[in-house]
């Protein structure tokens, strides 16, 4: 059994029945967490405030068969915005679980403390190994697409999209 301790940015939470919840972090040791929040209401409730979206905090999480989540701490609450949600979704869907990434740690502690934005979207697409600056349109092949597929990983031009 491992148990570690460690900062991470509240990517998101979803509700798993009436007791546990499902949290997504990007931790600065491990990368990309995904952990249970499991037991009874009022270890919850104690945690619910500390692992909203874009919190800055320390959490500590016991490994046996899938991490789990038994303690957290907030240092700081992100500063919500548009943009925030839309590159915290996007570390969430498409960044490795378990692979440390300095950059986009630097970048995501960043933005939580500062706020996002437009252009800081196009920054984690391109630690995430996406670069818009070199990417074409997926269908037509023209330059600099103006938006990304977070589906199917590919970039479009604003003609080509829908
Ligand atoms: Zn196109």
């Amino acid at each position: 059994m491992l148990e570690y301790v460690t900062e991470a940015i509240v990517l998101d939470k979803v509700d798993l029945g009436e007791l546990d919840s499902r949290v997504y972090l990007f931790t600065k040791d491990f990368g990309k967490i995904t952990a249970k929040i499991k037991s009874g209401r009022k270890i919850i409730s104690k945690l619910a405030s500390h692992t909203e979206p874009l919190n800055l905090v320390t959490v500590r999480i016991v490994d046996k068969n899938s991490p789990q989540l038994i303690d957290a701490l907030i240092s700081k609450k992100g500063i919500p915005g548009k943009t925030l949600f839309k590159i915290v979704s996007l570390v969430r869907d498409i960044s490795p679980e378990g692979q440390p990434d300095h950059n986009l740690w630097e970048l995501l502690v960043a933005l939580a403390d500062s706020g996002a934005k437009a252009g800081d979207f196009s920054s984690a697409l391109k630690i995430l190994g996406f670069d818009p600056t070199c990417a074409k349109c997926n269908n037509c092949l023209k330059g600099s697409p103006d938006f990304f597929s977070v589906k199917d990983l590919i970039f479009y031009c604003k003609d080509c999209y829908q």
